[in-house]
């Protein structure tokens, strides 16, 4: 058997166009278009791309977008302030302060000034607890696992009653995913075991999965027997396992592999996501519907 591709590249693809349909709607009804502002602190050559991809599809879909690029020596005072004017700028629906910051400045003290309703990470403990609660109090999902919830949903995944084990327990990944996966809610509502370093037997636990979500960033760590035949695999790894030559663009980039042996696991699996092209581009999509449901729910429409 070999199993049903998920395509994040494909499904980024129809959420990013209902994005773009939803905002023409209420720009048309309301006369506003949602506000992203990506706060980059510093010349961090990956960050500088994160950011410019963000900013690039926040264009696309029709935001309003701002760059704030900010000199690597910005006082941890002054970020504190910066973040103080746009919480109170009505136009900007959600801010991004783009992570590493600089040495001198208290990451976490920079992350709790944002304010939650405008959050779209979704890592403020506010909205930690949101989401650990539930149903009409969640804000804004963190995008990773949002994307992750999403792809099950759209391709059709049973998740109700279904066993569903998460590996990995990361405050970004892990965490998240296994709270919403057993939530009474749409996408949810499974029986959810979490896996980590100090689990007894971690294959017996993967071997019962429906859905089985593998966040550890270890190259090949589920194998292949381990997977239930026909299940759904959903793998979040990537490693960088080495470089090669791009053919489209003659430059050295890196070879990525997951967390899952996928060539063997798409034999016995349902449906399973690649890397590249699986969750990967789902979290920036996440973060541009996350800074929609923002202004949705200032306007009240949500
Ligand atoms: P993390 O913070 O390093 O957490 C990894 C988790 O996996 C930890 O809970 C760890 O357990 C567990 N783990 C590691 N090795 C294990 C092993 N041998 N057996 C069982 N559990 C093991 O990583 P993360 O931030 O969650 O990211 C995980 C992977 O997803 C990385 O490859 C990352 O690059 C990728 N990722 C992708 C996206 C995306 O595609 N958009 C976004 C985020 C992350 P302990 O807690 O016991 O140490």
């Amino acid at each position: 058997m070999s199993a049903k591709l998920i395509k994040g590249t494909e499904i980024r693809e129809e959420i990013l166009n209902e994005i773009i349909e939803e905002v023409k709607q209420i720009k048309e009804k309301y006369g506003v278009v949602p506000g992203l502002v990506t706060i980059l602190v510093g010349e961090n050559p990956a960050s500088i791309s994160y950011v410019t991809l963000k900013i690039k599809t926040a264009h696309r879909v029709g935001f309003k977008e701002v760059q704030d690029s900010q000199s690597p020596d910005l006082s941890e005072e002054d970020l504190l302030a910066l973040i103080e004017k746009y919480n109170n700028d009505d136009s900007i629906n959600g801010i991004l302060v783009q992570l590493p910051l600089p040495k001198h400045i208290n990451e976490k003290k920079i992350l709790n000034a944002i304010d939650p309703d405008k959050d779209v990470d979704g890592f403020h403990p506010v909205n930690v607890g949101r989401l650990m609660i539930g149903g009409d109090e969640v804000r804004f999902p963190p995008c990773t696992p949002a994307g992750i919830q999403e792809m099950i949903v759209r391709a059709g995944v049973e998740t109700s009653g279904a066993e569903t084990v998460v590996v990995g327990r990361s405050n970004i990944v892990g965490k998240p995913i296994a709270n919403m996966m057993l939530q009474k809610a749409r996408g949810a509502n499974s029986t959810v075991t979490v896996v980590h370093t100090r689990t007894r037997d971690m294959a017996e636990h993967c071997k019962r999965a429906d859905i089985l979500i593998v966040a550890a960033g270890v190259p090949d760590l589920v194998k292949p027997e381990w997977i239930k035949p026909g299940a759904c695999v959903i793998d979040v790894g990537v490693n960088r396992v080495g470089e090669k030559i791009s053919e489209k663009t003659g430059k050295k980039i890196a070879i990525l592999k997951g967390d899952v042996d996928f060539d063997k696991a798409k034999e016995i699996a349902g449906s399973i996501t690649p890397v590249p092209g699986g969750v990967g581009p789902m979290t920036i999509t996440m973060l541009m519907k996350n800074t929609l449901n923002s202004l949705k729910f200032k306007l009240g429409i949500r």
